[in-house]
């Protein structure tokens, strides 16, 4: 495998970042790391710079079938398949406690990878992480079946609850480790073995993740890791040795996988993309409903699921909102994710880069009013960023008001009465959030009962926690992730009938 001149990387960078950065990144699967059968490989670059970081396996059915060999074996025989709960939650919590060791590496790593402030990467990506681990550690101690009350005569009936099998879980790279968390918490809770697809532009978080695993004590096997690209994915879900597929990523890859869950008859989890509506009443602190609008939107430089994408101000107030919205908008501070004091990171690629930026300008042609922004920033860096974007307009029909953008452009758009902003923020094809700006109880719980959303957010946004169910309505997804639903999406019930 080519290897990566160090001094290409940043100057910022731990001893034990570029130590682990310059060694091999191979596939795990067992307890081995390994090449791709057919030898490829690829690049994952610094999107700051688009300098090549480090070369990595690129996995393909081969090699997913071997992985989905090594679950399955440590599924059904080796120490995971008869371990005691109560050893299942101490391995995640010294996984727990091993990624929490090292949060400086691992968030130093996750903000190359993928171009996110490294504040940020530490304190959401690898805390949350953490905190999500730590939370599933204690449910393999309280998976319990029932009795069941039966009206047949002389009949014993009870359930057990089981783990449904191999997991394929592919992920993106928004928030890679903290992605690789929320698909692994619950599974291993549930004594699931799972094959872990990170995304192609932030592979290294996930091989980070897999060692630690190892090193902690999980028998080889429970978590195989296979980087890769599109091809990999596909050819992972298709393997006929997976019994669950938990995937995050585009509505339109939802689709292609549920469809192919559909026909394979797998478990299917699907967390997809969203337009959230994040709606500010007439009697909202206006100064509270910015800061938090301002963050639904910029907040990972708009590369959240959840982010709020269509702002709505009451029309006596537009202005306002807006000329503070444009103001904070100007005064973000862009740069690369491990320079101090950047506020907003480059976009993840080229190809996100370019895509977000035909967007901007299909709001210019179609006539929304540019507030702020609109430009490539920082373009002699070689780096894919983008300012932050304010558009406002009347339509709620414009490409830019309808479609996923996932990019740091906000669409806002004066209305006049509750009820007309509640159908206005209801017409999408989506359903993931939205969010409530208001000081009147009976406002912001009259809309969260309107609001065809998995989660609603009053005076706040994008809280998650692992106790919390996340997930959407509509074409957002399939399924919630965290909390009990999260948990009984890996487990199936079986029932157990015995005649006295
Ligand atoms: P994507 O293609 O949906 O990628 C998500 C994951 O699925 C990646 O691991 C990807 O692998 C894998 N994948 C891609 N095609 C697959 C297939 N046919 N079968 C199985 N796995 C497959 O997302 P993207 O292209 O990176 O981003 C495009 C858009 O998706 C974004 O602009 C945004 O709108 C949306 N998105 C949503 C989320 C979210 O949190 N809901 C996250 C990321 C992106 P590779 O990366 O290696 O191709
Ligand atoms: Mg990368």
């Amino acid at each position: 495998m080519p290897t990566v001149s160090a001094d290409t990387l940043p100057d910022a960078l731990s001893a034990a970042a570029r130590e682990f950065i310059a060694q091999p990144h191979r596939l795990l699967i067992g307890a081995e790391r390994v090449d791709a059968a057919d030898g490829r490989t690829f690049a994952t670059l610094d999107p700051a710079n688009g300098r090549e970081i480090a070369e990595v396996a690129l996995a393909g059915a081969e090699d997913a079938a071997r992985a989905v060999a090594a679950a399955r074996a440590a599924l059904v025989e080796g120490p995971w398949a008869t371990m005691p709960a109560a050893r299942r939650e101490r391995l995640m919590l010294a996984l727990a406690q091993a990624i929490e060791e090292r949060a400086r590496e691992i968030a130093q790593i996750e903000s190359l990878d993928n171009g996110k402030p490294v504040g940020l990467a530490q304190y959401v990506d690898v805390g949350g992480a953490v905190a999500h681990i730590r939370y599933f550690a204690g449910w393999p101690t309280k998976i319990e079946g029932g009795v069941l009350p039966v009206s047949a005569p002389n009949m014993h009936c009870y359930t057990r609850r089981e783990p449904v099998g191999v997991c394929a879980q592919v992920i993106p790279w928004n928030f890679p480790l903290l992605m690789a968390a929320w698909k692994l918490g619950p599974a291993l809770a549930a004594g699931c073995t799972v094959v872990l697809k990170p995304a192609e532009q932030t592979p290294l978080s996930a091989l980070r993740v897999g060692e630690l695993a190892l090193e902690a004590g999980f028998p080889p096997g429970v978590i195989n890791v296979l980087t890769g690209d599109a091809s990999t994915g596909a050819a992972l879900v298709e393997q006929p040795g997976i019994d669950k597929i938990a995937f995050t990523g585009s509505t339109a890859v939802g689709r292609e996988i549920g469809a192919k869950a559909g026909r394979a008859l797998k478990r299917v989890t699907l967390e997809l993309g969203g337009k959230s509506p994040n709606i500010i009443l007439p009697d909202a602190d206006v100064e509270a409903a910015v800061k938090g609008s301002f963050q639904a939107i910029y907040f990972n430089s708009g590369q959240a699921c959840n982010a709020g994408s269509r702002l709505f101000a009451p029309k006596e107030r537009f202005d306002e909102v807006m000329s503070a919205l444009a103001g904070a908008a100007k005064a973000a501070h862009l740069g690369p994710g491990l320079d101090a004091g950047t506020e907003l990171g480059p976009l993840v690629s080229a190809a996100q880069h370019e895509r977000v930026l035909g967007y901007i300008e299909s709001g210019r042609e179609e006539g929304a009013e540019l507030l702020a922004g609109g430009e490539a920033a920082l373009t002699g860096s070689g780096g894919y960023f983008v300012e932050p974007t304010l558009f406002a307009t009347t339509s709620d029909e414009l490409r830019i008001a309808r479609e996923e953008i996932f990019g740091p452009v906000l669409v806002a758009s004066p209305y006049d009465t509750l009820e007309e902003v509640a159908a206005r923020a209801n017409d999408s094809e989506y359903g993931l959030a939205a969010g409530v700006w208001t000081r009147d109880v009976s406002n912001a719980h009259r809309l969260a009962a309107m609001l065809h959303a998995g989660m609603v957010y009053i005076n706040t946004w994008g809280v998650a926690d692992p106790a919390a169910p996340f997930g959407g309505f509509k074409a957002s997804g399939i399924g919630r992730e965290h909390g009990h639903d999260g948990l009984d999406a890996y487990l199936e019930t079986k029932t157990v009938w015995t005649a006295l």
